[in-house]
């Protein structure tokens, strides 16, 4: 197989503070919580569980019948930190060591591995597809293994998701003797995928697209398996669009139900589209990848506006303050993204990328490593919030663990694996994805050749990339021009490079590298206004403020209370200011707000009366990732642009 990856070690900037806080106090934190060592936090009984299945405990399984997940997530996060030697306790590999052994204990002898099942419904094994979350825990386990098996060179860990996988294969299928099932929480499908390019097993590839093809035939097996004797219902059904299963994904007209579900079964889709060259499966993907990113996507890179069911709304129907944007759809979109960079090609895809990396997927997790948000709305009133039922979602402050936790681990194996998804190598171009500090190898151009990248990105825009080639190498080096950018200068080896960028966002450099080439892009960082398309009702007549590819907030901290009614003029200058010393050193910007002067109040309501005067309100604005670290107050993204 072609090297697509290209994985970057970070090394300093941006990225590595945020992969310091991870491997530091998240993972350790979360170990904590996963053996339900944090007073007061809700109890989590993952590692228990997996003591229990492995014979090494007394007890049963506790807690959702999902839990095992929320282990997997973390051994896949533990495994990226040890692979990129991210900093960490030094009891990370034994914590590592200690779930690998459990893990592999407390797989049954057939290669199965499910605690909730082993423990508490030996003989219904795969019999509720719809609620279970069987196969979501196995593609998670599937992933953790791979994760770990790449970090450590541990051959046992890897045999554990191949006789998972294996299982797998054996018992679902359109050939006799298997069950035509499919999950009712994608996941499996990416991680047969991952597992296939590490091992080269083919039928891992066949399974995922099995997965992929029969998802939607008529009768849908859940409402087979539903038929049978004995079927017990978890959650209580739901209708077939919340699990994609109304249609098969080839016919399915838009993104719909479950955010995160659409969204892992969108990124298994774009990976089999991409190994066997499958025309229809691409072109779902780009009518999938349409209609999210151009009529169903936050400012933020938050999607799946609805509460309810954790879902997709309506095209255009973005509202902010009960914005669901759970931490793992934008988790989701990010992977997807990355899938349709190595599938399609073009800047746009990095772009949301990095559109959800730094707004709604780290807004995620507090500045201290120990809350996380599971819900990210773009407009909060905590106090209205708090007396309204139909926002109990919406929480003003960050929570330490919760009784779902399938966002805390999420957050830190995304956040530990940003050097992925840095570069990408496609034939005889290496294409600079997201910028960041650090290093990566690759062999192209004949060679084998080092990249180093130096930044302060995204608080400056100056990216400087010194290319190594251990003997002459003709390849293309391509730099993301972002989407925001207003003004992109190049040069190499200190002269001026006058092309511009090409229709697909990149600026390329064409030539034969030596040993120490150095590329230098100055990307234009000034702030400035954002107006969403006008069919979007909760931002209409309003504007956010973005610089680089973070979007800005208010907050009641630096801006006090009512920011409803704070206006944003319409050639008001916007300042970016650092400010070393706020919330962990952060650049804000900082404008000439104003606000209508309110008149007398007469009651509720008053006929006819408009405010005859306004008056100055300075605003600061915090980067959207960091609000909800200081004291419970309002918060808004998108600003009245008129008085
Ligand atoms: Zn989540």
């Amino acid at each position: 197989m072609e090297q697509r990856e290209v994985p970057a070690r970070i090394t300093g900037g941006f990225w590595r503070s945020w992969q310091d806080l991870v491997g530091r106090k998240v993972i350790p934190h979360q170990w904590r919580a996963m053996n339900d060592q944090i007073p007061g936090a809700p109890k989590s009984h993952s590692v228990n569980n997996f003591r229990v299945a492995a014979g090494r405990a007394p007890g049963t399984h506790e807690g959702m019948v999902f839990q095992d997940s929320d282990l997997a997530k973390w051994m896949e996060a533990a495994g990226n930190v040890i692979r990129f030697g991210i900093p960490a306790p030094a009891e990370l590999r034994a914590w590592a060591e200690q779930t690998m052994d459990l893990v592999a204990a407390a797989q049954q002898p057939d290669g199965y591995l499910n605690t909730y099942f082993t423990l508490k419904e030996p003989d219904r094994r795969w019999g509720n597809l719809r609620d279970a979350h069987e196969l979501y825990c196995a593609g998670h386990l599937i992933e953790a293994c791979v994760s770990l098996s790449r970090a450590t060179d541990d051959g046992r860990i890897l045999s554990v998701a191949r006789r998972l996988a294996d299982h797998i294969d054996s018992r679902f299928g359109v050939e006799p003797g298997k069950m035509r099932g499919v999950p009712g929480h994608e996941e499996i499908e990416l991680a047969l995928v991952r597992l296939y390019r590490l091992t080269g097993e083919r039928r891992y590839l066949d399974r995922a697209r099995y997965f992929i093809d029969e998802r939607g035939r008529k009768p849908a097996w859940f409402e087979v398996e539903t038929e049978r004797p004995g079927y017990r219902s978890v959650f209580g059904p739901m209708p077939l669009e919340y699990y994609q299963a109304h249609l098969p994904v080839r016919e399915q007209p838009e993104a719909t139900g479950h955010a995160v579900r659409a969204l892992y079964l969108a990124c298994g889709m774009a990976d089999v589209a991409l190994e066997t060259a499958d025309a229809s499966l691409a072109a779902q993907c780009d009518l999938l990848w349409d209609d999210v990113t151009g009529r169903k996507l936050y400012v933020t890179g938050g999607v799946g506006a609805a509460a309810a069911h954790e879902a997709f709304a309506g095209p255009f129907d973005l509202p902010n303050d009960s914005a669901y944007a759970e931490t793992c759809a934008a988790i989701g979109l990010f992977l997807f993204a990355g899938r349709m960079a190595r599938l399609r090609g073009g800047a746009r895809f990095a772009d949301v990328m990095e559109r959800c990396l730094h707004n709604g997927i780290l807004s995620g997790l507090s500045l201290d490593g120990e809350g996380y948000f599971y819900v990210n709305p773009l407009e909060v009133d905590p106090r209205a919030a708090a007396a309204n039922p139909s926002l109990r979602h919406v929480k003003g402050r960050r929570q330490p663990w919760y009784g779902c936790a399938c966002c805390p681990p999420n957050i830190a194996r995304t956040l530990t694996s940003v050097g992925d998804w840095a570069w990408r190598r496609d034939g005889g171009t290496l294409y600079a994805e997201l910028y960041h500090e650090g290093t990566a190898a690759a062999a192209i151009g004949g060679a084998s050749v080092t990249v180093r990248e130096a930044t302060r990105y995204p608080w400056d825009g100056a990216v400087a990339i010194t290319v190594a080639a251990a003997a002459p190498a003709s390849f293309t080096l391509a730099l993301r021009v972002p989407g925001w950018c207003r003004g992109a200068s190049l040069s190499v080896n200190g002269k001026r490079w006058g092309r511009e960028p090409d229709a697909d966002g990149y600026l390329r450099v064409e030539r034969t590298w030596g040993t120490a080439d150095r590329v230098e892009l100055e990307l234009a960082m000034e702030p400035f206004t954002v107006r969403a398309d006008p069919r979007v009702r909760a931002d209409y007549g309003r504007v956010a403020v973005q610089r680089g590819p973070l979007v800005y907030c208010l907050e009641e901290a630096d801006n006090g209370a009512d920011l409803h009614r704070a206006a944003l003029p319409p050639r008001a200058r916007l300042r970016a200011v650092e400010r070393p010393d706020l919330l962990g050193g952060l650049t804000v910007i900082a404008a000439d707000g104003v606000e209508a002067v309110p008149l007398p109040l007469t009651g509720l309501y008053a006929a006819g009366r408009r405010p005859a005067r306004t008056r100055r309100r300075p605003l600061l604005f915090i980067p959207y990732y960091a609000w909800a670290n200081r004291a419970p107050g309002e918060m808004t993204v998108w600003v009245r642009d008129q008085a």
